[in-house]
């Protein structure tokens, strides 16, 4: 039995909405990533623009054709917005809109009443290149970002491959070409659409979990108020980074910073516009020191900054340097930013020398809070 183009894209519609379903209850309500998401929008355009083709050949075919055709191009949008989200900042809107409307106003120009392949050469040129930018998304993640991504950007790669043969042999031939209608005809297309999706949607769900345990990682390192390490993280990564400075005999300084008066901030204006004035400093601290400094929230309105090679007296104006910021940045919720007293010891050469030089910082923390806060104290023979 010969399968004609149109039962089998009713047996790709079905096998799309299969997984539509499946992907979307199993695995998007379940992890809620941006990626799965994406995939689903990917899935749903894919199967209502499929079903548009059904149209061909009846009264509807005007607006289908450029509808489908329309769909399509947004579902390769979608498979690149989805890359996109692992990697680096959504796309712009004009980013994701550009293929469809290019393509709309390609295939309502071409009179798509008459002519099934209306707007052809640009569909399918921008399926190639949005399919082909979605693998590039994935291809630019690093190498252990998961176990899934190469495979997954190599069948984009494929996909955008095949469309770029179907452009080529439409240009060359035109659609009733003898390698257009073989190779790249409805058909071979339908079916090899259809092992895609199947392959992609397991892939895919494989990576959805992936990124949710990365997620929840990264959670149980991160404070959630101010996006600093968290007190344990914190204390973790600066254990390894002074075993490595040790190495090397480089000795580090450690900042600890409490914020002045800060229940007086909170009973005053407010537990969120303390909340904010948290958040001020946190982002003073990061925009002041270098990236190979770590920076935590030890708890409360304390944080602990590690300043690898860095003397005792060059953390003191990196302190001041924090201060300064938070004070220019200011605050829409709060008149005035709270000071910051500085407590600064360095770290010694031998094992246990965090622990020995946060309890340093924290007596010098202390004589800072003594001596009237709003200043930087370095701790005695640190
Ligand atoms: P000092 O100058 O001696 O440090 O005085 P202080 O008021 O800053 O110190 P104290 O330890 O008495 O108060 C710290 C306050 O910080 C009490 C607590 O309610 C508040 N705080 C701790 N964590 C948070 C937080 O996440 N958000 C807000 N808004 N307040 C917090
Ligand atoms: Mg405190
Ligand atoms: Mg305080």
């Amino acid at each position: 039995m010969m399968l004609d183009a149109a039962t089998l894209r009713v047996a790709l519609a079905l096998v799309d909405l299969t997984l539509l379903m499946l992907f979307y209850f199993i695995t998007f309500r379940r992890t809620r990533s941006h990626y799965s998401g994406w995939w689903c929008m990917a899935l749903l355009l894919f199967l209502v623009g499929n079903a548009a083709y059904l149209l061909d050949g009846t009264a509807h075919q005007g607006w289908a054709i450029p509808a489908g055709n329309v769909l399509l191009v947004a579902g390769a949008a979608s498979i690149w917005a989805g890359g996109r989200s692992l990697r680096a900042p959504s796309l712009r809107p004009w980013q994701l809109a550009a293929g469809p409307a290019a393509t709309a106003v390609a295939s309502f120009i071409d009179h798509p009443a008459t002519n099934v392949w209306a707007g052809g050469p640009v569909y399918l040129g921008f399926m190639a290149v949005l399919i082909g930018l979605g693998s590039r998304e994935l291809f630019l993640l690093e190498r252990d970002y998961s176990r899934v991504h190469r495979p997954l950007a190599v069948g984009a790669g494929i996909l955008a491959v095949f469309y770029l043969g179907r452009l080529v042999a439409f240009l060359a031939n035109g659609p009733d070409g003898a390698v257009f209608t073989s190779v790249f005809g409805s058909v071979p297309m339908t079916v090899f659409s259809t092992i895609t999706l199947v392959v992609a949607s397991f892939t895919m769900a494989e990576l959805s979990y992936e990124q949710q345990t990365q997620d929840l990682r990264s959670r149980a390192t991160v404070d959630g108020l101010t996006g600093l390490l968290n007190r344990s993280a914190f204390l973790d990564l600066a254990e390894n980074e002074l075993r490595r400075l040790r190495r090397t005999g480089t000795t580090a300084s450690i900042i600890l910073a409490d914020l002045d008066h800060f229940k007086a901030i909170n009973d005053q204006f407010g537990h969120s516009a303390g909340d904010s004035a948290l958040q001020a400093f946190a982002r003073a601290c990061a925009g002041t020191v270098r990236s190979t400094d770590l920076v935590g929230r030890y708890g409360g309105e304390e944080f602990i900054l590690l300043l690898p090679g860095v003397t005792p007296d060059r953390a003191r104006e990196i302190a001041a340097d924090i201060s300064v910021r938070l004070h220019q940045s200011g605050s829409a919720v709060i008149p005035r930013l709270p000071t910051v007293s500085y407590g600064i010891a360095s770290t010694g050469a031998g094992p246990g020398s965090l622990d020995a030089a946060v309890i340093s910082a924290d007596a010098a923390l202390y004589q800072a809070k003594t001596l009237g806060r709003d200043r930087a104290e370095l701790a005695t023979g640190g």
